[in-house]
C-alpha cells in the first residue's frame, strides 16, 4: 500500500500548528464580529475543512454557505477567468459576509467575489483566508485575516488539491516535483 505521504517533499504547516494558528485567528474574528451576525461563505472546494474548523474557533452567531467557482483544473496556475458554478441560496442584503478561503495567489478569485457580493447588496464582505501569497498577487486585494503566509510554492492538503487530490491530509505540504510528471 502506497500512502500519500510518499509523494510528499516537505510539511510547510504540521496539523498542530494550523490548530494553534485557526484558535487565534477565532479569538481576533470574534471581536470583530459578535455584533454583526456574520454570514461566513466558503469558496468550495478547497475551503471546506478550513471553513469547519475556523466556524468552530469563532463562537459568534452566524449562518453558513457555499460558493463554488471554477478553479485551475488539473493545472497549477490560474486561468484568470472565474466562474461561479454553484451560487449561495440566499439574500445577502444587510449582511456582513466573511468570505472563508485556503488560499489567495493571484487575487482574482477574490476580486471577483467580492465584487460580485458588494453588487448583491452585502453590508461588508470581509476576507479570511488560511494562506496568502502575495508575490503572485495581480490584484489590488488584501485579505482581512490571515493564517500563514506563503513562499511562491504550490502547496497541497488541508483542503488543498493537486489533480483533486490530496485535499484530506491534515497538513499543508509540498509535493515532490516527480508527481507533476507521473
Ligand atoms: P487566485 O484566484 O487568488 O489566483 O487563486 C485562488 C485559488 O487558486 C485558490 O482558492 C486555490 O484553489 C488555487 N490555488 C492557488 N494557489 C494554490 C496552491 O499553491 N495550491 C493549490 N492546491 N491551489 C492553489
Ligand atoms: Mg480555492
Amino acid at each position: 500500500m502506497e500512502h500519500m505521504d510518499q509523494d510528499i517533499l516537505k510539511v510547510l504547516y504540521s496539523e498542530q500548528e494550523i490548530a494553534r494558528r485557526i484558535k487565534e485567528m477565532g479569538a481576533q474574528m470574534f471581536e470583530d464580529l459578535q455584533d454583526k451576525e456574520p454570514l461566513f461563505v466558503s469558496v468550495l472546494r478547497g475551503a471546506f475543512i478550513f471553513m469547519a474548523d475556523i466556524v468552530r474557533a469563532c463562537q459568534v452567531r452566524c449562518d453558513v454557505e457555499f460558493i463554488a467557482v471554477s478553479s485551475y483544473g488539473n493545472s497549477t496556475s490560474s486561468s484568470g477567468v472565474v466562474q461561479i458554478t454553484h451560487d449561495i441560496q440566499q439574500d445577502i442584503s444587510g449582511r456582513h459576509l466573511v468570505v472563508i478561503e485556503d488560499i489567495l495567489d493571484s487575487g482574482n478569485t477574490l476580486y471577483f467575489l467580492k465584487q460580485y457580493f458588494m453588487t448583491k447588496g452585502a453590508a461588508s464582505v470581509s476576507i479570511c483566508t488560511l494562506l496568502d501569497k502575495p508575490s503572485r498577487r495581480t490584484k489590488l486585494i488584501t485579505p482581512d485575516y490571515t493564517g500563514f503566509v506563503v513562499p511562491d510554492e504550490f502547496v497541497v492538503g488541508y483542503g488543498l488539491d493537486y489533480g483533486q487530490k490530496y485535499r484530506n491530509l491534515p497538513y499543508i505540504g509540498v509535493l515532490k516535483p516527480e508527481v507533476y510528471t507521473k
